[in-house]
């Protein structure tokens, strides 16, 4: 067998790996689980986009290659979108860049922008996606912990100055995956100061875009003044429209960032299957009950969980965003411990906050993609175990 290069071997493990092992010796060994580990949506696509895909799957002009970058009406779409749900102006020749999937994007973007040795601010606990693209850029991380008493918002001020001199980018995500927090339009405009006197790129990851909870729709960065000056946002189909499996999202704002992205994918890649493009417009463009439906689900499962857990006198805050719930560790256990301890005890998978950075260690990750039946089964377990968090 031949030897892996230094690259690939220095590029970090995928600790959620060793998580779907556990999960499948569990369900082969024959016990009940209740996965709340993972973030896969469990809800199909709505008909009307499969509909869209069926239809354009059978258009000859979609057997051939599409177009390198996309095609123009896919980012006429997304500059339609984000002018209806955020009011912001997009240039869709020079301003989306088509991508596979958000993590194609959040992957690829540090070796268009990074040499060797640069520095990349990175929020921790993170979407681990953020570590592989710095490591293929042979680029160093400085993590800016996320902390529950700063509503989970990096602290700017906490950053040392040198390391704010040599810092070239700066990943963001909000709604929060782990922690379901928000940002506001405030913290963007902190952030956006930050990066015009620093130099900064920022890529914020706007994956969970669509849910927000409460009746708040979580707003854009580029809805900020002077975001496109600055940086990118990344929109991903995966959740907000239930497409995780079609693999389509897109980078928007900064033009030379986008310019960026879209010379490397030249170079790895041809676009897109042309029907999964014309679905994709399909959905942005299409009637959008499906998203109102989707945060009903989430908000009755959140509701359900955090009233359910605070009713067993778990003190856990709820989530804001996104499908997550954060939830600290019992005094005396670790992240690891306590996820072995409740898949063990009572069959209930979560994640173990450590896979999303050292300040998750003291924490569990609960995805909201199971049925609310499950659910209450759940905290039905949970109370039996007679356990408390405060
Ligand atoms: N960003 C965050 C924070 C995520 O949680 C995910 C998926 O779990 C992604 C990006 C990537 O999504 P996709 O590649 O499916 O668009």
């Amino acid at each position: 067998s031949f030897e892996q290069s230094q690259l690939l071997q220095s590029l970090p493990r995928q600790f959620f790996a060793s998580l779907v092992k556990k999960v499948k010796k569990a369900v082969d060994d024959g016990h009940d689980i209740i996965n709340f580990g993972q973030g896969n949506p469990d809800s199909p696509t709505p008909k009307h986009i499969v509909d869209r895909l069926k239809i354009a799957s059978e258009l000859p002009i979609n057997h051939k290659y599409p177009p390198f970058r996309g095609h123009d009406y896919l980012k006429e779409a997304v500059s339609t979108f984000y002018k209806r749900e955020y009011d912001v102006d997009i240039d869709p020749k020079t301003e989306v860049a088509v991508l596979f999937g958000g993590k194609g994007g959040l992957v690829e973007i540090p070796p268009c922008l990074l040499n060797p040795g640069d520095t990349v601010l990175v929020p921790d606990p993170g979407y681990p996606d953020y570590w592989s693209g710095v490591a293929l850029a042979r680029a160093e991380m400085h993590m800016m912990p996320l902390k529950e008493e700063h509503s989970f918002l990096p602290q700017y001020d906490n950053i040392p100055e040198e390391i704010l001199q040599k810092a070239k980018l700066m990943f963001l995500n909000y709604p929060n995956n782990p922690t379901g927090a928000i940002a506001d339009l405030n913290f963007f405009n902190e952030t956006i100061q930050l990066a015009q006197t620093h130099d900064l790129c920022i890529v914020h990851d706007f994956a969970y875009g669509a849910i927000g909870f409460d009746g708040h729709k979580p707003i854009s960065f580029l809805q900020t003044p002077g975001a496109k000056d600055v940086g990118i946002e990344i929109y991903t189909m995966s959740k907000s429209y239930n497409m995780a499996g079609w693999r389509i999202g897109f980078a928007i704002g900064n033009p030379s960032v986008i310019e960026a992205i879209n010379l490397i994918q030249d170079h790895l890649y041809v676009s897109i299957f042309g029907a999964i493009q014309e679905a994709a417009a399909e959905a942005l463009l299409g009637p959008q009950e499906c998203i109102d439906s989707l945060v009903e689900t989430y908000q009755s499962r959140r509701d359900l969980l955090i009233s359910g857990l605070h009713e067993i006198g778990w003190n856990v805050t709820a989530p804001k965003g996104s499908f997550f719930a954060w939830l600290k560790v019992p005094e005396g256990f670790t992240s690891e411990t306590f996820s072995d301890f409740l898949l063990e005890e009572i069959g209930v998978i979560v994640a173990p906050g450590i896979g999303f950075g050292e300040y998750g260690g003291q924490y569990v990750r609960v995805g909201l993609l199971t049925s609310e039946e499950r659910i209450k089964e759940a905290i039905s377990r949970i109370r039996k175990l007679g356990i408390f968090l405060t």
